[in-house]
């Protein structure tokens, strides 16, 4: 057997002890004579799987009892619909705050339901920093401000949650939720899509506040109903087991690490070795400014473009696998979520130095 360093930036790499677990219960859980695959989502193993996930992650993230934590299915993608769909709540329009592809890909899912103002924008600028919150043109009468914690493609990521006033801050923290602590009760609604810092693809996080429940649009499938998600404890439908049996795993795996607070310490770290030695070189650079670099995703370009192909192939050799930057913006991208340990982000340095030596 051979394990690479993945750097995909999701489905990414999960960490190695939560799949060695998941291994030998494969077959038979914890004397259930199951797999966690066949047991019915009503059945009392089960339900004993999903509360101890919903347990560790509302003690990971500090989830105040005002919040319902749902286990949805759909991905980010659905929830940039159905977002709008529940939390319009009578509103004509949205605030939404311009950051990368992932927030334009929300802002168009949700003019399909109600208008979509856009408060600030960083297109023209290539997308490399967060507009400053003092250019925000906030209305007073959205429903809801909505941002993306962290571009998963442009690798800008928020280090400070804007101040919005009264109205609620919804956020896409798909690519770096449970990256370092966060203070919930500046949100409306968190979602997440599982396949970065979580699980298995296939699994939604939504966090939200009690009282903006139950005003969702008529034309809303039931199974997208966020209050009706939440009466039904995320079993209105058959909610994606193996995956939240997953992501449970994970979650202990974040605890007994330390928790947020050591994730954040981890990811720190890690981030600022890759960004360090991006500085450090005129044959690499990180297009992004300094104070919105992500610890999460971090694209950088070689001097020379005609050197990508020969640089990922050496990669690959060495086991630095899904390096390759995503299309829209060419170059590499290295994702570095939670179970990235820092001997990979060492030997992707080492790496590029040897690289920078032979072609530099
Ligand atoms: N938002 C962000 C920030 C993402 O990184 C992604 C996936 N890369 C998505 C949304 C879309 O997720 P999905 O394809 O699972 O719906």
């Amino acid at each position: 057997m051979r394990r690479v360093y993945n750097f995909s930036a999701g489905p990414a790499a999960l960490p190695e002890p939560v799949l060695r677990q998941a291994a030998d219960e494969m077959l038979d859980w914890h004397g259930s004579g199951m797999s966690v695959m066949e047991m019915s989502h009503r059945g009392k193993h089960f339900t004993a799987i999903a509360e101890e996930a919903e347990t560790l992650l509302r003690e990971l993230l500090a989830v105040p009892a005002n919040y319902k934590l749902l286990f949805m299915q759909g991905g980010a993608i659905a929830e940039n619909a159905i977002v709008p769909m529940n939390m319009l709540r009578g509103h004509a329009s949205a605030d939404y705050v311009d950051t990368g592809e992932w927030s334009r890909r929300s802002m168009a899912e949700a003019r399909r339901y109600g208008r979509v103002n856009v408060v600030a924008s960083n297109a023209e600028g290539g997308s490399v920093a967060i507009p400053a919150r003092s250019s925000w043109q906030l209305d007073p009468d959205a429903a809801y401000v909505h941002i993306c914690s962290n571009e998963t493609i442009g690798g800008v990521q928020y280090h400070a949650f804007p101040e919005v006033g009264e109205v609620p801050l919804v956020v896409d923290m798909s690519s770096d939720i449970l990256s370092r602590p966060i203070d919930v009760s500046r949100f409306g609604l968190i979602y997440a899509g599982a396949q970065k810092n979580i699980g298995p693809a296939g699994l939604t996080i939504i966090i939200v506040r009690e009282d903006l429940l139950g005003g969702a649009m008529p034309c809303t499938p039931t199974a997208f109903d966020y209050q009706v998600v939440a009466e039904h404890g995320s079993m209105y439908n058959t909610p994606p087991t193996y995956a939240i049996y997953i992501a449970g795993l994970v979650f202990n795996w974040i605890k007994a690490r330390g928790g947020l607070t050591a994730m954040a310490e981890h990811n720190r770290t890690k981030a600022a070795l890759l960004y360090d030695f991006l500085d450090s070189t005129g044959f690499y650079a990180s297009p992004i400014e300094r104070d919105c670099r992500s610890w999460m995703n971090v694209p950088f370009r070689l001097h020379d473009s005609a050197l990508d192909a020969a640089f990922l192939k050496g990669a690959d050799e060495r086991g630095l696998v899904q390096l390759k930057g995503h299309r829209i913006v060419g170059g590499m991208r290295a994702s570095i979520y939670n179970a990235m340990p820092i001997e990979g982000v060492q030997a992707l340095v080492a790496y590029m130095k040897e690289f920078e030596a032979a072609h530099g």
